[in-house]
């Protein structure tokens, strides 16, 4: 049992690989003839010659959808009268799309000078008159798999480019998201902790006054209980685009607190400017006109407010003039609701 058949692996190609276009430029009609010849036997479908650079030219400007020069490989005779094989190749690496297409030089030369001076010019490899067709082929495949993995490279590299700058936009989407509110659309309780933190230690550091209103809407359960959730929710919408309107300053946050609650924060402001601009916002609340037959205080829906203000030390916690706040509007709907009030006195 001695079995000869070997098991080798199939390469997969692409269809670049499979079926790539090559360009001839060569003035000597017979040598075109002998290229065609030997490519066409070889299996390459995809064979333009033409008899000169200035021929060439029309074909080099071809671009397909992405840009590219769609031959893979050019084929250059280096004399040629006008433009010659060297100058050829200068201009062919000039142009941007055509950076990447190798260039295999025909020489009948066989001094090393004119070589030299093609590959300053770019070229990838020579092939000498007469052409020995085994040696063609071999020096035409080589600069194919060349081409073949820089188009690879090159195309995975546009992926990542591409993959990259979406996945930032992904990232700033959520980033965005993650501080909204999903029902109102302003701050959420999240980016109102990171502002309360930030803000205090700026107002510390600049021993700058900072104000908090805390507000409640009254008899929130009753106004769902009667009008359902859904218009809650509406209710919960306009309340929090008529707070949001307040927030004008830098630095100034308006947010959903949690529920029916919404929190302003008014950096370097004094407590009596907080609260009239307080009564400024239960005002425009008001304004709104969303009735509500189950308050006991109004006939539309009202707001309470607690105002508190503290010149933060190093040291002072959010949870002081959170604490504060809380105090004045507790206060607030003790006292009958649909009202602002200051921090009482300890
Ligand atoms: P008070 O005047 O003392 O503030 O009374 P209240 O009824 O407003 O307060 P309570 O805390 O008893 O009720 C708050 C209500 O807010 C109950 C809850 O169902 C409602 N609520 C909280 N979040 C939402 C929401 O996202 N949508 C709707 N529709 N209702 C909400
Ligand atoms: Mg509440
Ligand atoms: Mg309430």
């Amino acid at each position: 049992m001695n079995s000869t058949v070997r098991n080798e692996p199939v390469p997969v190609l692409t269809d670049a690989e499979r079926t790539p276009s090559l360009l001839v430029i060569d003035d000597a009609e017979e040598m075109r003839l002998v290229l065609e010849a030997m490519l066409d036997q070889a299996g390459y479908p995809f064979v333009q010659t033409v008899e000169s650079f200035e021929a060439a030219r029309p074909f080099l400007e071809r671009r397909d959808d992405e840009g590219r020069c769609p031959y893979d490989l050019i084929l250059l005779d280096l004399m040629m009268p006008g433009v010659d094989g060297i100058e050829a190749c200068r201009w062919i690496r000039a142009d941007r799309a055509l950076d990447d297409t190798p260039i295999i030089v025909i020489t009948a030369k066989t001094g090393s000078h004119d070589l030299e001076q093609a590959f300053q010019a770019g070229a990838m490899d020579f092939i000498r008159k007469p052409i020995d067709r085994v040696e063609l082929l071999a020096r035409i495949r080589s600069a194919l798999r060349y081409k073949h993995q820089l188009d690879t490279v090159k195309d995975h590299e546009r992926t990542l480019v591409e993959l990259a700058s979406r996945l930032q936009e992904a990232n700033e989407t959520l980033e965005r998201l993650s501080t909204l509110d999903g029902l109102t659309g302003i701050a959420n309780r999240r980016a109102f902790d990171v502002a309360l933190h930030r803000e205090l230690r700026r107002a510390a550091r600049k021993s700058q006054p900072i104000s908090l209103i805390l507000m409640d809407i009254d008899y929130f359960k009753a106004y769902n209980d009667h009008y359902g959730h859904l218009q809650g929710d509406a209710c919960l919408v306009q309340v929090a685009q008529a707070i949001a309107g307040f927030a004008n300053r830098p630095g100034d946050i308006a947010a959903r607190y949690g529920g029916e609650e919404f929190a302003l924060l008014l950096p370097d402001t004094a407590q009596d400017s907080a609260y009239r601009l307080a009564e400024r916002v239960r005002a425009a609340v008001a304004a709104l006109g969303l009735p509500h037959e189950r308050s006991a205080c109004a006939a539309h829906v009202t707001l309470s407010l607690g105002v508190a203000c503290m010149t933060p030390i190093p040291g002072t916690m959010p949870g002081d003039l959170i604490a504060a706040a809380d105090r004045a509007l507790y206060s607030a709907k003790e006292t009958g609701r649909n009202r602002s009030m200051p921090l009482p006195p300890a």
